[in-house]
């Protein structure tokens, strides 16, 4: 059966989802976007994602199509009619399509809306049982790393780096050496003193929904949480690192740059981690 696509307020065929050739998202990559998981049907993290896609828009000057009750009610319906029990939905929200390619902004255009799930299995991660291998790369993208934009060819080019090189994941490092976050996960550090050291939110990095509920989970649980700049040398001598993401909850890194992290198995804080966020994140789908 093929997938149904939302598209401009229309529910369609997967066949039949096309957006026009002269988008704005196309031309531009003049967009931004959210990825929701979803379990037995239900949206995790909802109101974290909505939050950031209504933040994003704003950030950018695109009229948010989408506020959060329209956002809820075109998840849910997408989900139920493509009979989605676990996986994703992906939201596309672009200025638009226009006939003149200006870079300014065209007047009276209307936000182009794209959303679609895919099925994965998420509650059963084979990765989260091994532990995944990372890979550093320089972080080569522009200076507003805080809006989740659709112009993402510098993580596409850091993704393929590290996975030619047999990692899973790249783990993105500024010219000074400190890192900033993976391609499509937050990173999370665990030193000698089973602290969590992380970097601050602020335009240098994507304001992960995962990483802020992991972290406000570890903080109940009387974890100490550290914010601030780690470096690739404090990586290798980490007791822990950890990847957090929508889809991949939070995994255990075993390896960096071919070299192992702390034992080279995966480390007892993060499958706490893992086992709290799925539980919370459970408990308050909608
Ligand atoms: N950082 C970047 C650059 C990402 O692309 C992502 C997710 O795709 C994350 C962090 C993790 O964010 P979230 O936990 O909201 O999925």
């Amino acid at each position: 059966m093929s997938s149904i696509f939302y598209i401009n307020g229309n529910l369609v065929p997967a066949e039949q989802a096309v957006v026009p050739a002269l988008d704005r998202g196309f031309l531009f990559g003049d967009g931004v976007y959210e990825v929701i998981a979803v379990i037995d049907g239900l949206l995790l993290e909802f109101e974290r994602h909505a939050a950031r896609l209504a933040r994003s828009l704003a950030e950018v000057g695109i009229r948010n199509p989408l506020p959060r009750d329209a956002l809820l009610e075109r998840c849910r319906e997408l989900v139920r009619r493509n009979g989605l029990r676990e996986g994703s939905v992906y939201v596309q929200v672009t200025r638009g399509a226009d006939n003149k390619r200006d870079f300014a902004f065209p007047a009276d255009v209307e936000p182009t809306v794209m959303m679609y799930t895919s099925e994965k299995s998420l509650r059963v991660n084979p990765l989260a049982e091994s532990g995944v291998r990372v890979a550093s790369v320089p972080d080569m993208r522009w200076q507003r790393r805080d809006i989740k934009s659709v112009s993402l060819i510098a993580q596409v080019l850091a993704k393929q780096a590290a996975q030619a090189s047999g990692a899973f994941e790249a783990m993105m490092v500024d010219a000074d050496g400190v890192v900033t976050e993976g391609a499509s996960s937050s990173v999370l550090l665990v030193d000698g003193q089973g602290r969590i050291v992380v970097r601050p939110l602020s335009r240098e990095i994507l304001p992960g929904c995962t990483r802020a509920a992991v972290l406000a989970l570890a903080g109940r649980r009387g974890v100490a949480v550290e914010e601030r700049k780690f470096t690739l040398d404090e990586c290798r001598q980490a007791s822990e690192l950890v990847l957090t993401s929508a889809l991949h909850f939070v995994l255990p890194v075993i390896e960096l740059d071919g070299r192992p992290v702390g034992t080279g198995r995966p480390g007892q804080v993060c499958r706490e981690l893992r086992q709290l966020y799925m539980e919370y994140a459970l408990a308050t789908a909608l």
